[in-house]
């Protein structure tokens, strides 16, 4: 027996010890173990009970992800068997669950007869966050224990229940205070005087409400209208249904069926990806993971608006103290009251405790005097976006704030190292581009400068994880990661307005194919404005960055999208629905006919071609260039920042998805097009698809 899983018999109990830290993944060093201490208990006659238990932190968190990929995930028995095992064990089996019982570690405890359970214990089965299902009988199991119903919901979700809801659901026979080990023992010993042999879950049925045709009709139409045509939680439900009308064998062998075919599915392909992509975001290959970082105490922001009082919060929520200043009183004021604002929100909506908001608010302080910030540990800048506000800026930050702290700004188009060389601590200063609502967007740019130090960036990446970001590092570059690759984005969808789309037309081909929003009505809800400044900056910095000037037409009459109820749609404020607008299709026909452009009917796969396409195109650069770190970085700054659908894993992801010499292809087809010469194959994806090779490795 490996020395991850230890065995002893206790006064007639066989305890099964998993200790394979952190998580008790049941890698092929807990497996054999596991096995082998079933077959022994169910041997020895002096054995009358069996206890299964890890540690106070975790009974298991299912299947060993260090393991994915690898040989070792083959290594015999299987999960499935160890549950064959369990099942055929003669004495009775008790679930002894510290901490969390997740995926396949919440099916071995199914496959138990008995579960106890520590009063913080969570119970889940969670795969569906990775399009897939339980695929060792938690399909076939769950539901004979909970009922159709609730299976269904906790699998489909894939949202773990607290122990004491698990116990009302008889998920769990008992909570244990205490010490868990003597509370299973004590558990065991009961069922030894009761005389109460195996109860095998195998052997119980599904209790389904009602007809159960009408059932689960009923479930298959909910579960699909929530699930945006995802394939895994319908086939959760068919497998939940074969649960409930066939026996447990030919239940478990659809299981496995339906269970392959999504892991060979492209969506939880996408989802794993994205899975190991946000794991992968925080390493720095310069930059070892001990590399020291200096403590985050106390925060200051500078400007009150629509950014600085979202990252206020975002300390505040954290548990980090923060001041947030100002020019003027008004604009303190207002800052503060949005704040207060959000958090009753969330507590009107029964997401937040009332003393949670008390205690959240009572850490941000607002001030005048810029100060009351020289004894923060970090400072983020959220002032205007002009070079001469912020350089003023960082030159009035580096003359008071204590030595040793970090100086941040959260320009989104600005050169960091520009804002940096006005200060004479330029290895202090770093990017912390927030996306708003900066409380809510988890993406969070961690810009590093020319000259950033090493501890710095570490700091704010650890930082970022603390406020419960998703921190990227972007080289510095104007846009960074996501804003560069947007302005292509951006610059297709006018161009389709030239060609003869509506933006009706654009929005809906792209949220047909997976796009939490289109790139209009986004455009809508960040403020027109924002894009007219940019786009008239360009004017005078890259005259020959070419874009329709249709956008340009919709900003001058005020149209700056919702926060003026009118941009490329009308809305009923405050109701934020787009309206398509009469207007506005006059407006881009006005500027079709003046500049004599030719329209046509453009196919909605051509939308959805030119606007992605785009953005992997312009991403392959950033990776030539270095701005982004790895491939995968650039699909996680996607998938959080830009409302890219997971199931799609990112733009290079997919990209690689079609295959590289098909984007390729296409994009030198658009070269011919309407404005074809915007239109530059990245060398870096001209080379990989010459190579045959993908972005992702
Ligand atoms: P905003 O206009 O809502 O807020 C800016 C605030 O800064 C104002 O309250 C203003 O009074 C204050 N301010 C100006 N000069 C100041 C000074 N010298 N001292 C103290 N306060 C001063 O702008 P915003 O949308 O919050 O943007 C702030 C920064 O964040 C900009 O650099 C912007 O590019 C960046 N950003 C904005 C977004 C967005 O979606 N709005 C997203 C990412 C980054």
């Amino acid at each position: 027996m490996s020395d991850a899983v230890s065995y002893s018999v206790r006064d007639g109990v066989a305890v099964i010890t998993m200790n394979n830290p952190p998580v008790n993944g049941l890698g092929s060093v807990l497996r054999p173990g596991i096995m082998d201490g079933i077959r022994k208990a169910g041997s020895d006659p002096a054995v009358k009970a069996v206890v299964i238990i890890g540690s106070a932190k975790a009974f298991s968190g299912g299947a060993d992800i260090r393991e994915f990929n690898t040989p070792k995930m083959l290594v015999p028995p299987s999960l499935p068997e160890i549950n064959d095992a369990q099942d055929q064990c003669p004495k009775p089996m008790v679930a002894a669950i510290g901490g969390f019982a997740l995926g396949g570690g919440c099916e071995l405890a199914l496959g138990c007869h008995y579960r106890v359970a520590l009063p913080k214990s969570q119970i889940g089965l969670p795969e569906v966050k990775l399009g897939l299902l339980p695929g060792s009988g938690g399909t076939q199991r769950l539901p004979r224990v909970v009922g159709a119903a609730q299976g269904i919901q906790m699998m489909t979700t894939g949202n773990p229940v607290p122990a004491e809801k698990a116990v009302q659901l008889g998920l769990v026979d008992e909570i244990v205070q205490g010490d868990l080990l003597q509370g299973a023992l004590s558990f065991a010993k009961k069922l030894i005087e009761q005389k109460k042999g195996p109860k095998r879950i195998r052997d119980m049925s599904v209790k389904v409400d009602g007809d159960p045709k009408q059932f689960f009709d009923k479930a298959r139409a909910e579960v699909a209208r929530a699930s945006r045509g995802f394939p895994a939680p319908l086939e959760i439900v068919a497998c939940v249904e074969a649960a409930a009308t066939r026996p447990f064998d030919e239940g478990r062998r659809f299981e496995r069926e339906r269970f392959a075919v999504l892991v060979e599915g492209s969506e939880s392909k996408a989802l794993r990806h994205m899975f190991f992509a946000e794991r992968q975001v925080t390493k720095i290959p310069d930059v070892p993971e001990d590399t020291p970082t200096r403590d985050i105490k106390r925060a200051a922001v500078i400007g009150a608006g629509t950014m600085g009082g979202g990252i206020a919060m975002n300390f505040a929520n954290a548990g980090i103290p923060v001041s947030m200043m100002d020019v003027t009183e008004e604009a303190v004021r207002k800052g503060f009251e949005k704040i207060r604002a959000n958090y009753a929100a969330t507590v009107s909506k029964g997401r937040l405790k009332q003393e949670e908001m008390d205690k959240r608010v009572s850490l941000i302080k607002t001030t005048t005097k810029l100060e009351d910030a020289k004894d923060a540990d970090i400072v983020i800048e959220a002032v205007f976006e002009r070079m001469d506000v912020k350089q003023d800026m960082f030159r009035k930050l580096d003359a008071i704030m204590k030595p040793g702290a970090i100086l941040a700004t959260n320009t989104s188009t600005l050169d960091v190292n520009a804002i940096a060389d006005v200060t004479k601590r330029p290895q202090d200063v770093i990017g912390t581009h927030f996306f708003s609502p900066a409380n809510v967007m988890r993406l969070l740019e961690v810009v590093r400068g020319a000259k950033t130090a090493k501890d710095v960036l570490a700091t704010t990446m650890k930082l970022g994880k603390a406020i419960k970001k998703v921190p990227v590092v972007s080289g510095v570059c104007d846009g960074f990661i996501g804003n560069r690759m947007v302005e292509k984005y951006g610059q297709q969808s006018l161009f389709l307005l030239d060609e003869g789309c509506s933006p009706q037309q654009v929005d809906a081909a792209a949220t047909k194919w997976g796009m939490a929003m289109g790139p209009l009505a986004m455009g809508d809800m960040a403020g027109l404005d924002i894009g007219w400044e940019i786009r008239k900056r360009r004017y005078v910095e890259r005259p020959n960055f070419v874009y329709s000037r249709v956008g340009d037409r919709i900003a001058e009459l005020g149209r700056f999208g919702q926060k003026t109820g009118k941009g490329w749609y009308k809305y009923n404020l405050p109701d934020r629905k787009p309206i398509p607008d009469p207007e506005v299709e006059a407006i881009i026909q006005k500027y079709r006919t003046e500049n004599k452009i030719k329209t046509r009917s453009i196919s909605d796969e051509e939308i959805v071609e030119r606007l992605i396409y785009a953005l992997v195109n312009e991403a392959a650069y950033i990776l030539e260039e270095g701005i982004a770190l790895r491939a995968s970085d650039i699909d996680m700054v996607y998938l959080t920042g830009y409302g890219f659908p997971a199931y799609r894993g990112g733009p290079m992801f997919y990209a690689d998805t079609v295959g590289l010499p098909k984007v390729l292809a296409a994009i030198e087809k658009f070269q011919k097009g309407y404005r074809g010469e915007v239109w530059k194959p990245a060398p870096l994806l001209v080379k990989l698809a010459r190579e045959g090779k993908k972005f992702n490795g």
